[in-house]
C-alpha cells in the first residue's frame, strides 16, 4: 500500500542545507576564483610547485584532532571503510603535505617546496565566519630550517594578500614566535601543561578582552557579560606581572624585538628572538615594511602544533553586514613552523615552515569591505526562443556568438517574450537578441542593449555621449551580430 492509499502525507524533508555548509552561487564562486587564481599566481611566482592530495586521509596520518575513542570523528568528518580502516575528510592541507612528505622524501627535490588549494572540512560548531567546509589556499617549505623560510612565508602572505584586492593598510601580518612564548611561561613559573595552556589562551584574548580581562584570566577567573564564569590558569601576582611585562611590548608599533631583549626570556626565549631578528632582517630583503608585517609578541597559535614562529593575517579595514552593522571577520590567513610534523611518521625531524590562506573568509571579508568586485558579474547573451520550430536558428546563433568568444545561451524555458527579457535581465545578461520571423526572412536580428536600459533604470543622466550613441534597440545584417554584441559588451561606461 503507497502512503497516498492509507492517506497519510507523503514524508517531504525539510529543504535544508547542514549547518556549517554554504550554497555559494555565481557571485561567491567568482569571489573565491579570483583569490585563488592571486594566490595561486603568487605562490608559483616564488617558485612553489602545485599539489593536491585526496579528499580523505587515513584518521591515524591526521592524528592531533582524534580522541582515543571507538569512532574518531570529533573535530574531523570521518568513516570506516570496508577493510576497517577509519579514513577521515582533510582538516587542512598540512597534515595530508606532511603525510606525502614522509612518504616520498627520499626522491623529493629538498626543501620540497609545494602550493595547494582545495576544500576542507571541520567537524566543530559553526558561527559566523566559521564553517565545517571552506577552502584554503597554502604555501609550504619542506625541509628548510633557516628563518628565512619562515620570512618568505610572511612576504608571500603579504603579496597573496595585495593581489587578492586588499590594498596596503588595509590588512597586517602579526608575527610571533611560539619560543618566545615557551620562555616567557618558564620566567612566569608555569610548568604543568594545562596550565600553561590555560596562560597561552588567556593571552590569546588580548585582542578581545584588554590587560584587564586577561589579568583575570591569568589569576582566579573571569565573569563575561553573559554571566559566565570562566576559571583562570590560577597565576600568582608576580606571574601575573611577568605576563603583563611582555603583553605591553605588543602594544608598540616599533622597537618591539629591542623591547624583548631586555625582558629575561630564557634560553628558549634567546633562540626565538634571534630567529625573529634573521627574519627581520629577511623581511628588509624581501622588501616587507612596517606597514604590512610586524611583530606581536601577543599572538598565539595552534599550540599544539606550531614549534617556532608563527604568523596571523588580520584585516584592518571596515566590514559590515547585509544590514551595514559592523562585523568582525577573524584571521583571513595563518602559519608558522611546524618542525614536527613529519616526524610523527618517520621519526626523523624535518623543519617545515608554511602559510595557509582561508579562502572562503577572505572571500567573505572582502564583500563586507565592499571589495569584491561584484560589478564584474555578467550573465550570457539571451536569444529569445519565439518559435519552437526556429529553435535550429535560435542554437546557430548563440553558436555563432559562442565562437567569437562571447557567452551565449537559448532561453528554454517556456515563456512568453517579456517573461524572457526579465529573465535576461535577472541573469545580468548585455544583451538580447531577437530573432523573429520577420527577422528571419530580412536576413537581419534584432539586439537589444540590457545594459543600457540598466542604466537607464538606475537614473543615469550625466552621461549623456554614451546615450546618443546607443539606441536601445538596433536591426542589423545578420553577418554584423558579432561586432555588433563586441561593441555593447565593450560600450558599458
Ligand atoms: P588554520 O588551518 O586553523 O591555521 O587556519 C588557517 C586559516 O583558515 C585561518 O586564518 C582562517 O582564515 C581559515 N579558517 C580556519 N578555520 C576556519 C573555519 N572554520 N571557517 C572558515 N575559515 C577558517
Amino acid at each position: 500500500m503507497t502512503s497516498q492509499d492509507d492517506g497519510a502525507k507523503p514524508f517531504r524533508p525539510d529543504a535544508r542545507a547542514p549547518r556549517g555548509f554554504a550554497d555559494k552561487r555565481a557571485r561567491d564562486l567568482r569571489a573565491e576564483r579570483r583569490i585563488l587564481e592571486a594566490v595561486s599566481r603568487t605562490y608559483e611566482s616564488y617558485g612553489f610547485e602545485a599539489f593536491d592530495t585526496g579528499a580523505f586521509e587515513y584518521a591515524d596520518a591526521l592524528g592531533k584532532f582524534l580522541p582515543d575513542s571507538d569512532r574518531p570523528n570529533e573535530g574531523v568528518f570521518a568513516l570506516q571503510d570496508d577493510d576497517e580502516q577509519w579514513m577521515a575528510l582533510r582538516y587542512d592541507l598540512t597534515a595530508p603535505l606532511a603525510r606525502f612528505a614522509a612518504q616520498n622524501w627520499e626522491t623529493l627535490p629538498k626543501p620540497f617546496r609545494r602550493y595547494a588549494f582545495g576544500t576542507v572540512w571541520r567537524n566543530e560548531k559553526p558561527g559566523p565566519g566559521r564553517y565545517r567546509e571552506f577552502i584554503q589556499c597554502d604555501a609550504d617549505t619542506v625541509g628548510s630550517a633557516r628563518p628565512e623560510a619562515d620570512a618568505e612565508m610572511i612576504a608571500l602572505a603579504a603579496a597573496g594578500l595585495e593581489a587578492a584586492g586588499l590594498p596596503r593598510g588595509a590588512y597586517v601580518l602579526k608575527i610571533n614566535n611560539r619560543k618566545l612564548l615557551d620562555g616567557l611561561l618558564d620566567e612566569a613559573g608555569v610548568a604543568d601543561p594545562r596550565q600553561k595552556l590555560a596562560v597561552l589562551r588567556a593571552i590569546d584574548k588580548l585582542d578581545r578582552l584588554g590587560w584587564e580581562g586577561v589579568q583575570d584570566l591569568l589569576g582566579a577567573g573571569r565573569l563575561d557579560e553573559s554571566g559566565a564564569y570562566t576559571k583562570g590558569a590560577g597565576l600568582d601576582p608576580a606571574g601575573q606581572d611577568t605576563v603583563g611585562a611582555f603583553l605591553d611590548i605588543s602594544t608598540r608599533d616599533v622597537g618591539v624585538l629591542k623591547a624583548l631583549a631586555e625582558l629575561k626570556l630564557g634560553a628558549a626565549g634567546d633562540e626565538g628572538l634571534k630567529e625573529l631578528e634573521r627574519i627581520e632582517a629577511a623581511l628588509e630583503g624581501l622588501g616587507v615594511g612596517a606597514d604590512q608585517a610586524r611583530f606581536d609578541p601577543a599572538v598565539v597559535r595552534g599550540l599544539e602544533y606550531y614549534t617556532g614562529p608563527v604568523f596571523e593575517a588580520e584585516l584592518l579595514m571596515e566590514t559590515t553586514d547585509e544590514r551595514g552593522e559592523a562585523v568582525r571577520f577573524g584571521s583571513v590567513g595563518g602559519g608558522g613552523r611546524y618542525d614536527d610534523l613529519v616526524a610523527r611518521f618517520t621519526g626523523e625531524q624535518v623543519p617545515a615552515t608554511g602559510f595557509s590562506f582561508g579562502v572562503s573568509r577572505l572571500a567573505a571579508a572582502l564583500r563586507a569591505a565592499g571589495r569584491d568586485a561584484a560589478g564584474d558579474a555578467r550573465g550570457p547573451v539571451v536569444v529569445i526562443a519565439f518559435d519552437q520550430a526556429r529553435m535550429a536558428d535560435y542554437f546557430a546563433l548563440a553558436g555563432e556568438l559562442r565562437a567569437a568568444g562571447v557567452a551565449a545561451e537559448v532561453y528554454l524555458g517556456s515563456s512568453g517574450m517579456r517573461a524572457q527579457m526579465k529573465y535576461a535581465d535577472r541573469r545580468l545578461s548585455p544583451a538580447a537578441v531577437i530573432l523573429g520571423e520577420d527577422e528571419i526572412a530580412a536576413g537581419v536580428v534584432t539586439i537589444k542593449d540590457l545594459d543600457l536600459g540598466r542604466e537607464l533604470a538606475k537614473g543615469v543622466s550625466d552621461n549623456e555621449a554614451w546615450r546618443a550613441d546607443r539606441p536601445g534597440q538596433i536591426t542589423i545584417p545578420r553577418a554584423e551580430l558579432v561586432g555588433a554584441v563586441r561593441r555593447i559588451l565593450e560600450g558599458a561606461p
